[in-house]
Order: C-alpha cells, then sequence, then structure tokens
C-alpha cells in the first residue's frame, strides 16, 4: 500500500495523487447522481465491481499481514516485561478508541435519516448470533473453512495462533514467515492495484447514492468528519494527558508540547511508519524517553497501534449501520470493539490501510459494505486525523513504558 500514491506515467490526471482523484470522483459522482436522478442507478455497477474488488481482498489481505503483524513482534519476548507491558497498553488504548467512536456516533447520529437502501438486503444485520455463542465461536473449528467463509473474527484468531507459533519456533519457523511476509507484500499491491479503481467505484457509487436519495447525503458525511475530528481530539487531550497523569504521575503539558512536530508530518503524510523517524526524536530528545524503549516501542506502536484507525472505524461502522436503518445488538457493539482491537494488529502504518480495514469490521457485523464506498470520498481527511492519533497513541506508551522501568529522563522531561 505503501505506493497508493505513485503516479508514473503523464498526464494531469494520471499525474494527480490517489486521494484527490478519489474526491474529485466523488464530487464528480454527486454531481452527476443529482442530474441524471433515479436514473442514475445505471452506473452502480461500475461501483459494485470496485467493492467486489474489495472484497476479494479482505480475507488473504487480513490473514497475511496479520501473521506479519505477529511475527515481527518475535523480539517481544526477547524483550519481556517491556513487550508484555507495550501490547497491553496498545491493545487497551486502542479499544478506548473504538468505544468513543461508537459513543459520539451514537450522540451526533450522522447517519440518522438517510434512509438507504443496501442492494443484498437479505445479508444485512443477518441475525446475529448472541454475544455467548460469538465468543464460543471465535475458535475455528476448521481454520481452512473459516477461511473459506470468511468468518474474519475465527480467521483472526487462527492468523494469532499460527503468528504467535511461528515466532516461537525461531529458526524453523522463517521459511514460513518469508512466505507470509511475501504474500502480504504482494496484498498490499493488489489493494494498491485495485485503489487506482477507487476513484471510479466512487464515482459510480457516489452517483447512484445522490442519484437516488438526492444531495443530501453530503451533510451527512460532513458530520462524519466532524465526529472523527471532535473524538480524535477528546481522546488526546481527556484520554491520554489523564492516562499519563494518572497512571505515569507526569505533568501532560510536555507530552501535548512534544507532540508538535511529529503530528505535524503524520498529519501531512497520513502514514505513521513514515513518521516513524519524527516520532523517535520527539520522543528521546524532547519527552527523554531511553533509546533502548524508544527504538522497541515505537516501531512495534508504528506496526499494531492504531487509536485514530480504530475510533474511526466506531464511527463509520455506526454511521453506516444509520445510513442503512440496521439497529445494532449490544453484542454487535461489542464484535466491533474486538474485531477493530484485534483487525489494528494487522493494519499497515501506510496512507489508506485504514479503509480496508473497515470493511472487515463491517463484513463482521453485517452492514453493507457499500458504506466504505460513501465515506472513501472523505479518506483523505479522516485518515489525516487518524494517522495523528495513532502516532500520539505510541508516543503517550512509550512515555508510560518509559516511565515504569525507570528509562525516562525526568530531566529532559520537565524541561519546557
Ligand atoms: N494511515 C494510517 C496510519 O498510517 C493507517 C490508516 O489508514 O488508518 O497510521
Amino acid at each position: 500500500m505503501n505506493n497508493i500514491n505513485n503516479t508514473t506515467m503523464a498526464g494531469p490526471w494520471s499525474r494527480l495523487e490517489l486521494w484527490k482523484k478519489i474526491l474529485l470522483g466523488m464530487i464528480l459522482g454527486v454531481i452527476v447522481g443529482a442530474f441524471m436522478g433515479p436514473q442514475a442507478e445505471l452506473l452502480k455497477p461500475i461501483g459494485t465491481l470496485f467493492i467486489n474488488a474489495i472484497k476479494m481482498l479482505i480475507v488473504p489481505l487480513v490473514f497475511c499481514s496479520l501473521v506479519v503483524g505477529i511475527t515481527s513482534m518475535k523480539d517481544t519476548r526477547k524483550m519481556g516485561r517491556i513487550g508484555f507491558k507495550s501490547i497491553v497498553l496498545y491493545l487497551g488504548t486502542t479499544a478506548v478508541a473504538i468505544s468513543i467512536g461508537l459513543v459520539l456516533a451514537a450522540i451526533v447520529a450522522p447517519g440518522e435519516g438517510l434512509h438507504m437502501v443496501a442492494s443484498n438486503p437479505d445479508a444485512i444485520g443477518k441475525d446475529a448470533p448472541p454475544l455467548i455463542q460469538t465468543l464460543l465461536n471465535i475458535i475455528p473449528k476448521n481454520p481452512v473453512g473459516a477461511l473459506a467463509a470468511g468468518n474474519i473474527l475465527q480467521i483472526i484468531i487462527f492468523a494469532l495462533g499460527l503468528g504467535v507459533s511461528l515466532a516461537m519456533i525461531g529458526e524453523k519457523g522463517e521459511p514460513a514467515v518469508k512466505v507470509f511476509e511475501s504474500l502480504a507484500e504482494a496484498m498490499y499491491k493488489l489493494t494498491a492495484l485495485i485503489m487506482k479503481f477507487a476513484p471510479y467505484g466512487v464515482f459510480g457509487l457516489m452517483a447512484w447514492v445522490a442519484g437516488v436519495y438526492g444531495i443530501d447525503v453530503l451533510l451527512p458525511l460532513i458530520k462524519v468528519i466532524a465526529t472523527v475530528y471532535v473524538g480524535a481530539l477528546l481522546h488526546v487531550l481527556i484520554f491520554y494527558t489523564g492516562t499519563l497523569a494518572i497512571l505515569g504521575r507526569l505533568n501532560p503539558i510536555r507530552y501535548l508540547k512534544s507532540l508538535t512536530n511529529p503530528a505535524a508530518v503524520a498529519f501531512t503524510t497520513t502514514s505513521s511508519s513514515g513518521t516513524l523517524p519524527a516520532t523517535i526524536k520527539a520522543s528521546q530528545e524532547e519527552l527523554g524517553v531511553s533509546k533502548s524503549v524508544s527504538s522497541f516501542v515505537l516501531p512495534l506502536g508504528a506496526t499494531i497501534n492504531m487509536d485514530g484507525t480504530a475510533l474511526y472505524q466506531g464511527v463509520c461502522a455506526l454511521f453506516i449501520a444509520q445510513a442503512f436503518g440496521i439497529d445494532l445488538t449490544s453484542a454487535d457493539y461489542l464484535t466491533i470493539i474486538l474485531t477493530a482491537t484485534l483487525a489494528s494488529v494487522g493494519t499497515a502504518g501506510v496512507p489508506g490501510a485504514g479503509l480496508i480495514m473497515l470493511s472487515l469490521v463491517l463484513t463482521t457485523v453485517g452492514l453493507p459494505i457499500e458504506g466504505l464506498a460513501i465515506v472513501a470520498g472523505i479518506d483523505r481527511i479522516l485518515d489525516m486525523a487518524r494517522t495523528t492519533i495513532n502516532v500520539c497513541g505510541d508516543m503517550m506508551v512509550a512515555v508510560l513504558v518509559a516511565k515504569s522501568e525507570n528509562e525516562l529522563d525526568t530531566e529532559i522531561y520537565s524541561r519546557s
């Protein structure tokens, strides 16, 4: 996915960055749809092709990138306590982030009143099994069956088990790890290729949506953006600062100040992996996190910690449920939290990765995947916020872990 934004061929259209093309596709789609009215339904198949291509990616992409995500943590064992603390904090903060997203989206209700109808209503909101059943079913009796049926939670569990085992057997696991690494790379490439088609797919779907539902669909999208940004601010200004003050007994103002550079890089590049040098520098030089902690905890965070992405998934999942008039049960909410938290381990820290992972969350609770194309038009704007939060979260955890290990230079930290 690294080269999602690559454009090599000449010509003004091909020189345009992908996200700008998608945004243009969305705007043109809305205009054309508004003119064509219900006849815009004719353009929908272009979108359906794109949606099917995304669906094709989900199972192999999630499986391979999760196995690779886990095996990349193999140093964790060497790092023992530090690794354990980091993983617990990373997963815990991610679960909080997605809960904030869900609560805010429930309050703002950005999708309320849209009354959209999915193309395959039978499959929607399918009799979700009770929570206890979901939890019992989480372990696949037959992993190949889970892969074939596209049962995401079961796939995640099997990928976690396989990844951990491969990491544990060390040298013997290396050939298989290489295979998964190479398959994951290929899936990223395939994702990038399919994403090149996104502007047209988004055009087709937005034309259909605007033609059938009118341009009133734009206001809810603005509400989605506002909800994600407010959630992002709350997560940093209240949750991160609160956690630092309470768990770390540290002055959070210093932490907030140190975020300036990494946050600016994250906001503009929308890649937490690309922001890593800035994150490491700020953590060491401005917060006093030791080299040994920062060089382990931060790269791990850039790979597995995605609070902003999780928050965004909570908002978008609920938005899509509201837009299609689907009531979610409390078991659905828990499933969303569980899936998004586990899926964040397999989300690459590159632009647009969260959008693909959203398809996974939607599939798990049986929400219509068409909703994906509606938010795809504004994805870059949302990606800027979520990547920034992903990076701020990595730094918060690095400070906490360093403090608990006596690896935090408090003199540097308190220098204002
Ligand atoms: N762009 C995000 C990141 O690099 C991932 C995402 O798309 O949510 O952290």
